[in-house]
């Protein structure tokens, strides 16, 4: 099954992405976390990114589609796929397109969390990630149980440095110019589907489970 999970910053991606990975048994593939570990392990990958991401700006294409060929040519890919995060411009969706029927490959679902802006800035902020397993929370909608430690591994929870209000301010304009249009991009083609992200998290993954239950594998 190949999925695009889409949605503006901070909507829940990547927290519905896991659920769906442990649902379905096919890897996520997050360009924004791919580009943080390359920041952190300081390759010319990372130095490329760190700017653009500090400011909230995007990635240029050319590097961003470049890592995302190369990760789904891996074998975990070869019976699917979640992308958290990527295509985010036209450009991006039309290499994407290229990439799949290069490889016999069709997108099945483009799936949109669909949350209105005034939520945004509340739950990045809010937002905490955990150093040693990645997992996701909120400070105020999905807290830990004991503050700044993992429930998952007892890891220690951190702040992401762009989740912050300005430059959220910052992404979300990016993704009003250059993400939102993917929306009539897949609506075109017949794969898009909106899910309501202002539900409880729990509600939100069961809504799009239903959605993805109707796909054929
Ligand atoms: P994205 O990957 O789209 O940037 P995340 O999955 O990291 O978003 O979620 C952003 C923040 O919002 C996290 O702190 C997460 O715990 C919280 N969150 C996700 N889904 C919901 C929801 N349905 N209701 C409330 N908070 C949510
Ligand atoms: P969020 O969904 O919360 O905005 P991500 O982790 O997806 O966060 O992205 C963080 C940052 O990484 C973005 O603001 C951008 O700078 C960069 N990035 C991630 N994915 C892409 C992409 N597909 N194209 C360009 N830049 C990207
Ligand atoms: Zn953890």
């Amino acid at each position: 099954m190949q999925l695009i999970l889409m949605g503006p910053p901070a909507a829940g991606k990547g927290t519905h992405a896991a659920e769906l990975v442990k649902k379905f048994n096919i890897p996520q593939i997050s360009t924004g976390d791919m580009f943080r570990a390359a920041v952190k392990e300081g390759t010319e990958l990372g130095k490329k990114a760190a700017e653009c991401m500090k400011s909230g700006a995007l990635v240029p294409d050319e590097v961003t589609v470049g890592i995302v060929k190369e990760r789904l040519a891996k074998p975990d890919c070869s019976n699917g796929f979640i992308l958290d995060g990527f295509p985010r411009t036209v450009e991006q969706a039309d290499a994407l397109e290229k990439i799949l029927s290069d490889s016999g490959k069709k997108l099945d679902k483009v799936l949109n969390i669909h949350v209105p802006a005034e939520d945004l800035i509340e739950r990045a902020v809010g937002r905490r990630i955990c150093k040693t397993c990645g997992a996701t929370y909120h400070v105020k909608f999905n807290p830990s149980k004991k503050d700044s430690v993992c429930d998952n591994c007892g890891g220690e929870l951190y702040q992401r440095a762009d989740d912050n209000a300005d430059t959220m301010k910052n992404r979300l304009s990016v993704y009003e110019a250059s993400t939102r249009p993917l929306i009539e991009y897949y609506k075109k083609l017949g794969k898009y589907t909106e899910i309501d992200g202002r539900q409880p998290i729990g509600k939100v993954t069961e809504d799009l489970v239903k959605v993805l239950s109707s796909v054929k594998n």
